[in-house]
C-alpha cells in the first residue's frame, strides 16, 4: 500500500553531496516531491514529501540517516493552543497548503497538522499568538 508522509532534512556540509531526491527514486522507487528548501554551501533543511510503501520508506530513511541527514517526522510540527484559538479565521487565507479549514456547522476553524509545510504564516498572523512551530526554514 502507498502512504505519503512529510520530513524534514537537515544537511551539513559534509553530506550536501548527497542527491536526495535521485537516490529516492533510483534506489528506493520513492516518489518525492521538496516542498520548501533552504540550504547553501554549509549545509540547510528542507522539507520533502515521500511518497511509496512503508518499507520503501523507512528503508529510505535509514539510508538518509547512514550518510548523515538528520530525519524527522513532520508530524505534529505546527501546534495550536485551542485555548488561546478565537476562531477568527486570520489563519486561513493565508495558509498555502489550506491546514485550515472552517466548520461550516460549527464556525470553528479546524486544522489538519499534517499538511504544514512550516512556511510560519500564519504565526504573524494569530492575533492571539495560539500557534507554534518547531522550527521554521
Ligand atoms: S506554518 Fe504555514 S503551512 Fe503550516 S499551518 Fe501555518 S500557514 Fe499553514
Ligand atoms: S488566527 Fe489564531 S485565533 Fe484566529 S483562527 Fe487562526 S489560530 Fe485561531
Amino acid at each position: 500500500m502507498m502512504i505519503e508522509k512529510k520530513y524534514t532534512l537537515k544537511f551539513s556540509g559534509s553530506n550536501l553531496h548527497e542527491s536526495v531526491s535521485y537516490v529516492l527514486v533510483s534506489k528506493f522507487n520513492i516518489i518525492p516531491n521538496v516542498l520548501r528548501a533552504k540550504i547553501d554551501g554549509s549545509g540547510g533543511r528542507m522539507i520533502l514529501s515521500m511518497k511509496g510503501s512503508e518499507k520503501d520508506i523507512t528503508d529510505a530513511i535509514a539510508h538518509l540517516t547512514s550518510v548523515g541527514i538528520e530525519v524527522e517526522t513532520m508530524d505534529n510540527y505546527v501546534k495550536r493552543d485551542e485555548n488561546r484559538c478565537i476562531d477568527c479565521g486570520s489563519c486561513l487565507s493565508l495558509c498555502p497548503t489550506f491546514a485550515f479549514e472552517l466548520n461550516t456547522e460549527t464556525y470553528d476553524i479546524m486544522l489538519d497538522t499534517k499538511k504544514c509545510v512550516a512556511c510560519g504564516f500564519c504565526l504573524s498572523a494569530c492575533p492571539t499568538h495560539a500557534i507554534t512551530l518547531k522550527m521554521t526554514l
